[in-house]
């Protein structure tokens, strides 16, 4: 019974080294987005609105908001977007509506 007890705790330990090694880049890409804008402060309608265009975090670099035809460039790392009516987007969001910018 010791023995298994220990065995579980050290699964449990290294799991949650785990996590915790997952966990800075994850506050890295949502601090970036925070600086372009506060999701807290969009309108129920903005919110439904990057919810229907699959508004995310892109994880393809020549696939994102700062290189979409929709696109215009505001503060560094930062833009807004016309499908959005303006709304502020991140440069490395992407949603279902990018198009390449000519
Ligand atoms: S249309 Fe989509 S991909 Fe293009 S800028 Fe707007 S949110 Fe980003």
């Amino acid at each position: 019974m010791a023995a298994s007890h220990h065995h579980v705790r050290h699964w449990s330990r290294r799991s949650a080294l785990g996590l915790i090694a997952c966990v800075p880049l994850g506050l890295a890409s949502m601090a970036n987005a925070a600086e372009c804008i506060d999701p807290a402060s969009l309108s129920a309608a903005q919110k439904s609105m990057r919810k229907s265009l699959g508004f995310r975090t892109s994880s393809d670099a020549t696939k994102r908001c700062g290189l979409c035809a929709f696109f215009t460039a505001a503060q560094p790392g930062c833009g807004k977007c016309a499908l959005l009516s303006g709304g502020i987007v991140p440069a490395e969001g992407v949603c279902d509506s990018w198009a390449k910018k000519s």
